[in-house]
């Protein structure tokens, strides 16, 4: 099978070094590869994304020397591709309708009775299960959708979730017990309320429908990735390989993120960087 991957930005602000690495390094592992590299744009989110970004972020990565097939995929033209995706998990009793809001679920975190602090998955708290009662009978447009995590690990019928990571320093190990899985993570949203879909589902029926044999992305996904290999068993999709890189900081240490102008590519570029300067700048190989 050859070898395919993906850079797949959000058009939400100015693209920084710390995309620079992630895209160059897709970039070079396909090329090393011999296999393919795909654009994919991440728009679901319509209120923070703009598409005077994506047209700065195509003229960034052009500039840093990639190319990739056009058009690139487009999350926003996708919607109903994600809806058949949790309408799926949805008829296997999978889904149940949510409609607490942020502040709820923190006071329910907060309520005496929970004990312990509560656990910190890759969405933030976990979902104390409050709407787990519910069924998709009583579904209505103020509702997310949850995941019930319990009875999708049951239906996968795995011992863990595992994949297989190529990165030469992961975050942790690549396996998670179905313990974890629960306590760890628990029932995440598959559909937002605002847009009828998330970052987990759309991100893995987007690698299956491109073709994506290794995602490379930053170490910072690496937790969420046991959700995608979740859903990917559960939906029937084959489960690419994994690569997180490290990620790129700044001085003080501190993550670089798109707020942070001083770090945008928009910028070197401004002050006279060369690609080169840019690939050296995040520690990359000089392109062959
Ligand atoms: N769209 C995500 C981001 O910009 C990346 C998602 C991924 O690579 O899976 O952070």
């Amino acid at each position: 099978m050859s070898y395919v991957t993906r850079f797949a930005p959000s058009p939400t602000g100015p693209l920084h070094l710390g995309h620079a690495f992630s895209a160059l390094t897709a970039f070079d592992r396909a090329r090393a590869a011999g296999g393919r590299f795909l654009l994919r744009i991440e728009d679901i989110d319509r209120a923070r994304c703009k598409p005077e970004w994506e047209a700065r972020i195509f003229d960034d990565l052009g500039w840093l020397g990639l190319a990739w097939p056009r058009p690139a995929m487009r999350q926003s033209d996708r919607l109903p591709a994600y809806r058949a995706a949790v309408d799926r998990l949805a008829a296997m009793g999978l889904v149940y309708p949510c409609r607490c809001r942020r502040g709820d679920i923190r006071a329910a975190l907060s309520a005496p009775q929970e004990g312990a602090d509560p656990a910190i998955g890759p969405d933030g708290p976990v979902y104390p299960g409050t709407c787990r009662g519910r069924t998709m009978a009583g579904a209505g447009p103020e509702d997310a959708l949850r995941l019930n995590m319990s009875l999708a690990l049951q239906s996968a019928g795995m011992e863990d979730i595992s994949f297989v990571e190529t990165a030469p320093e992961p975050p942790g190990p690549a396996t998670m017990s179905v313990a974890a899985m629960r306590t760890g993570i628990g029932d995440v949203v598959l559909a937002r309320r605002d847009i009828g879909t998330s970052y987990h589902v759309a991100v893995v029926v987007d690698d299956a429908a491109q073709g994506i044999t290794e995602v490379v992305r930053g170490a910072d996904l690496f937790a969420a990735t046991f959700i995608h290999v979740l859903l990917q068993r559960l939906l029937g999709l084959p489960v690419p390989g994994y690569h997180h890189h490290r990620l790129i900081r700044d001085a003080a240490g501190k993550r670089l993120a798109k707020r942070d102008d001083a770090r945008a590519i928009a910028r070197y570029r401004a002050e006279g960087a060369t690609p080169a300067d840019i690939r050296a700048m995040v520690g990359l190989q000089p392109s062959g």
